[in-house]
């Protein structure tokens, strides 16, 4: 059994999406004994997404499956890049500091317009073997523009407001089965198939 090295449910539900039709079996670190809190220390997504994996492969004893990812915006310096969790600062539930962390970038983007709110989401994933030796990696982005206010209340975390230039529409509006083909995540996830269906098959 594969652990997703992650308790966010937005991601949850899309790494199941995207790993169960490949007849991959896996859970979250939800309720499973022994998961740790990893303290996101790295610079990098590659650095915490191997950070995140490792550390809970040797907490848990099993095969970890883990990501960093987040929103990288070039007109505000790259920001929020590995702090888009905390971007705000807000703690507690999940769909509070999302809502925080879009009215804080919106406030941030205030004045700037047209292709200068062009913005990337960056998915890093790391998977490690249950000693926490990192055996593959992998990387996906997906390019688009942050709107001036959120649209659809599809996805999660900053979707309603990253517009998907191809299908002018936010990934709160398009439909997961959509996302689930040309997100970063599901780019990374690709990239990562044969290392998981190797890790899966005792290989
Ligand atoms: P972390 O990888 O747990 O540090 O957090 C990733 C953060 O980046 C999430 O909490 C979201 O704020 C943001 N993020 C990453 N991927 C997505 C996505 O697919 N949609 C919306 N927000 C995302």
């Amino acid at each position: 059994m594969l652990v997703l090295g992650t308790t966010n449910h937005g991601k949850v539900r899309e790494l199941l999406e995207l790993l169960e039709p490949h007849g991959i079996g896996c859970r979250s670190l939800a309720g499973l004994p022994g998961a740790v809190e990893v303290e996101e220390t790295g610079a990098t997504f590659a650095e915490n997404a191997a950070l995140k994996a490792s550390c809970q492969a040797v907490a848990v004893g099993a095969w970890v499956l883990a990501e960093d990812s987040g929103l990288v915006v070039p007109a505000l310096g790259g920001e929020p890049g590995v702090r888009s969790a905390r971007f705000s600062g807000a703690a507690g539930d999940r769909l509070v500091v999302d809502a925080r962390n879009s009215e804080l970038l919106l406030e941030r983007l205030r004045g700037v317009a047209g292709l200068s709110r062009a913005a990337h989401y960056a998915c890093h994933a790391a998977l490690a073997e249950p000693s926490g030796r990192v055996v593959a990696v992998s990387q996906g982005d997906c390019h688009g523009l942050i709107a001036e206010a959120p649209q659809g209340s599809g996805g999660f975390g900053y979707d309603p407001l990253f517009i998907v230039p191809e299908y002018h529409r936010t990934f709160g509006e398009i439909p997961a089965v959509v996302k689930a083909v040309i997100s970063h995540r599901a780019r990374a996830m690709r990239a990562m198939l044969p290392a998981i269906v190797a890790a899966c098959s005792g290989g």
